[in-house]
């Protein structure tokens, strides 16, 4: 996967340090980018030049982060990750819920925010063209048009209801999906509170796919918040 050296970010951040650290991180990568300190700056700023991908804050001075997505949401599906502190799991959850697609724990490695931004370039891009048919992370491979799962080239026996949790990661590889977001993905509307199904069926897949659940290589479990299928090269 080839990164967008030229892709312009938005940071929207009030604490000085993260912009620093932000603006050391992105100037290296070969991004353009612009930072804005408040939520009416920074809404201003989507709107008059949209950017590639925008940076979040949750706690901003002058408005409530969640408020910031809903309004830009409005207009506009430019990727958001929201940054958030750690313990702050159901501010993240609705977040995400509220139009966010992913989230950074602060503090965060330039790694991790390199990452994010890939991944979040890459479903952008996506949603004009027709999703992958195929969709691949290391040696894990969903096939959506056969609806066949290989794991080093060998079939992986899954039941429909595996499969069709293994598919929604799979269409968001990279990205977190929250617990409701699948649960109605895979049972419907209905099962809102059986997050206990989510755990049971993380357990089969893992096992099928043998992947040690204490160091996921492939289902990662975002505690308190969903899962992710790992972008593996
Ligand atoms: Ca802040």
């Amino acid at each position: 996967m080839t990164s967008t050296p030229e892709a312009c970010i938005l940071a929207i951040e009030d604490e000085p340090e993260i912009r620093k650290f932000l603006k050391v991180v992105l100037s290296n990568h070969g991004f353009r980018f612009s930072f804005a300190e408040t939520a009416k700056e920074g809404l201003k700023l989507i709107k008059a030049k949209p950017p590639d991908v925008v940076i979040l804050d949750l706690g901003l001075p002058d408005m409530d982060g969640q408020e910031v997505i809903r309004q830009v949401r409005r207009w506009s599906r430019v990727p958001i990750i929201v940054l958030s502190a750690r313990g702050q799991e159901q501010d993240k959850v609705m977040a995400l819920e509220s139009g966010a697609d992913d989230y950074l724990t602060k503090p965060f490695g330039a790694a991790e925010l390199l990452a994010r931004i890939k991944v979040a370039q890459r479903h952008a891009h996506k949603d004009t063209a027709s999703p992958d048919q195929q969709i691949t992370s290391g040696a894990l491979v969903i096939d959506l048009e056969k609806r066949l799962v290989t794991l080093r080239g060998d079939k992986v026996d899954l039941t429909p209801t595996e499969y069709k949790m293994l598919s929604v990661l799979a269409l968001n590889i990279g990205k977190v999906v929250t617990n409701k977001q699948l649960l109605h993905e895979v049972w419907g509307r209905h099962v809102e509170d059986n997050s206990h199904y989510l755990r049971i069926y993380t357990q089969h897949l893992r096992r099928k796919l043998g992947d040690n659940p204490m160091q996921p290589k492939y289902i990662v479990t975002e505690a308190g918040i969903g899962y992710r299928l790992k972008d593996n090269d």
